[in-house]
């Protein structure tokens, strides 16, 4: 509390009062101290001069008397001035300073001597003192001024006086000063009045003038700095009073307004640095393909804001289908399928017919935005090489912002490269006849179950098939045939495992593939489905008479037989063994027990 008051007295507003009203304050005393003394001298001038006039009269009046010794015409004289000419007291000293008639009895015979009389000694006793014939005198009870008046010895006089004696005696004039001091009384007061009342009107007017036009508009734009540094920089002042302040709180608005703008570009460019650096550090966290389908339609969700994705890849050789990943906002799940553009979309794939086949054209353009702005195809090519085709939807009544356009070309050239070189991975470790992983990813994916197991308790199964007697269908039909026996087994194989089984060509006609749980049961189950499918698929190439081929199957699990990768795919090929010494077209779980 004492130091809000502090703080308020020391504000511009008190400092600014407080030194204009010192000022008045001291002009008003100095003024009424002029006047007062002004007045005051002016006044004692004009009752000496009135009095010295006053006593050459009564001078005049007594010789006459005086003359005649007629002492008590001289005392009538005397009395009558007092009345009449407003005088306090007269007396008459002889030549020796003696009081020889007076208005006031008391007087009479009393010897003024000028060294030791206190009336005389206010002019007589200051040494250097300019010669006077008044002066203003204070006693106790009264002040008045005293005016002495010589007579002189004349002709006349001399039949008293010794002719050389140049003046006989003094007279002695007092004139009251209380009418003048009651004059000057009520000068002060009424001064006093006045500046009282001059010093109330110029308290309110510099009060208000200094409130109006100082003191608000910098508490005004006080509160807009405060505002600011709270960052709300949209704050505006509004001062009106003119003059600097009006152009400070103008320059203040301005201000506020550059800072305001200046922070939403930086936070435009932040957020845009942020989506960069998401979306860089998404796409390099994998580099296989079916990962990377999942990635890229979270990020475009998240970074775009949309309600649905749906992304199609091109499948290799195969102009009409494509895959499809589709994602909507709020779902966790990631929709896989092929759209083959000759039947109906999949569920949940927001692509259509008419999409794929402008997608073809040689002349379509890579970035297309509905007329409502809400949806957005995207190509993503590499020169020529059309990689994959997007499709993202605004949730209802919202369109893509000028910030998400702004990055929609980095993301598309992000996601070109990841799939260009997912492509490229998935060709290094991609069999080329039978589409299906090479014996060198196989030994890194089981490194991986392996330490899924180890890590995780999770466990997994391995089938290892062979084609029976391939050798003869080579011999027979020739290499060529051969291979696409090999492709068709490639197919087969992966239609009849389940998603999350990855199929591997382990060797010429051996594969393996392993299987994403330890259920030993259903490890048989898929494995039987396998030997099945091969053994009921009838192959027509050419104009060769069809024929079937089988394959013996070999199964061995983790945990339940082995806990490594390397004992996993010994087991598996040695229960392979026993299925091919039992006759073949069958399927051999691992058992430790000999034949
Ligand atoms: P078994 O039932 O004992 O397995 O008899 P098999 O004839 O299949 O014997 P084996 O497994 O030893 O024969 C493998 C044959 O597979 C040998 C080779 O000519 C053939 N082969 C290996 N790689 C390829 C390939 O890429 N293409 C073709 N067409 N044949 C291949
Ligand atoms: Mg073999
Ligand atoms: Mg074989």
């Amino acid at each position: 509390m004492i130091g809000y008051n502090l703080d308020k007295l020391a504000s511009l507003k008190f400092k600014v009062l407080g030194g204009i009203f010192l000022v008045f304050f001291l002009a008003i005393g100095l003024v009424l101290h002029s006047v007062l003394t002004y007045q005051r001298d002016k006044l004692i001038r004009m009752s000496s001069h009135n009095a010295m006039q006053t006593g050459r009269t009564i001078v005049a009046g007594l010789s006459a008397s005086m003359l005649q010794n007629d002492r008590e015409a001289s005392m009538e004289i005397i009395e009558n001035m007092i009345n009449t000419a407003n005088l306090s007291g007269i007396s008459v000293l002889n030549e020796k300073g003696e009081v020889i008639m007076t208005s006031e009895s008391s007087l009479v015979g009393v010897v003024m001597d000028v060294k030791t009389d206190d009336t005389c000694l206010s002019c007589h006793g200051i040494s250097g003192a300019k010669r006077r014939y008044s002066a203003a005198m204070e006693s106790e009870d009264k002040s008045y001024i005293r005016t002495i008046i010589a007579i002189e010895n004349k002709p006349a006089c001399y039949v008293c006086h010794a002719q050389e004696i140049k003046v006989v005696g003094k007279l002695l004039v007092d004139s009251s000063l209380d009418a003048t001091n009651d004059l000057l009384k009520e000068i002060t007061q009424r001064i006093l009045l006045t500046s009282i009342f001059v010093f109330l009107l110029g308290v309110f007017l510099i009060n208000f003038i200094v409130t109006r036009f100082f003191s608000k508009p910098l508490d005004t734009l006080q509160v807009g700095f405060e505002e600011i540094s709270r960052g709300k920089f949209d704050y505006w002042v509004d001062v009106n009073c003119g003059g600097e302040i009006s152009r400070m709180a103008d320059s203040y608005n301005i201000m506020a307004k550059a800072i305001s703008r200046y922070i939403d570009e930086v936070k435009a460019k932040s957020n845009e640095v942020s989506a960069l650096y998401l979306i860089a550090q998404k796409m390099s966290l994998t580099i296989e393909k079916k990962k990377l389908k999942e990635i890229v339609v979270d990020l475009l969700c998240e970074v775009l804001e949309v309600d649905c994705v749906t992304l199609a890849l091109p499948i290799e050789k195969q102009n009409k289908i494509f895959e499809i990943t589709a994602k909507k906002s709020g779902d966790k799940r990631h929709y896989h399928s092929y759209f083959d553009v000759e039947s109906d979309a999949p569920e949940g794939c927001s692509l259509s017919r008419e999409d794929f086949l402008r997608w073809g054209d040689q002349d379509s353009t890579p970035l297309v935005f509905s007329a409502d702005g809400a949806e957005l195809f995207l190509s993503l090519q590499l020169k020529n090489m059309k990689i994959a085709l997007v499709k993202a939807k605004k949730p209802a009544g919202e369109s893509f912002s000028q910030h998400q356009k702004k990055i929609i070309p980095v993301l598309a050239h992000h996601m070109t490269i990841s799939f260009a070189n997912a492509q490229l991975y998935e060709m290094a470790i991609t069999d080329e006849l039978t589409a299906l992983y090479t014996k060198r990813h196989f030994h890194k994916k089981i490194k991986l179950f392996e330490e899924e197991y180890l890590f995780n308790k999770k466990g997994f199964c391995l089938m290892m098939l062979d084609l029976d007697h391939f050798k003869e269908t080579n011999d027979t039909h020739g290499h060529p045939v051969g291979d696409l026996v090999l492709a068709q087994i490639g197919k087969l194989l992966l239609a009849n495992v389940r998603h999350g089984d990855i199929a591997f060509r382990y060797g010429g006609e051996e594969f393996v593939v392993l299987l994403k749980d330890g259920d030993q049961t259903e490890a048989g189950r898929i494995a039987e489905r396998v030997r099945k499918s091969v053994e009921e698929f009838t192959f027509t190439i050419g104009d060769i008479p069809p024929f079937r081929k089988t394959t013996s199957i070999g199964l061995s699990c983790c945990p339940q037989h082995f806990s490594t990768g390397k004992e996993i795919l010994e087991a598996a090929d040695s229960a392979l063994y026993k299925a091919k010494n039992r006759g073949r077209n069958q399927v051999v779980m691992y058992s430790s027990e000999q034949d």
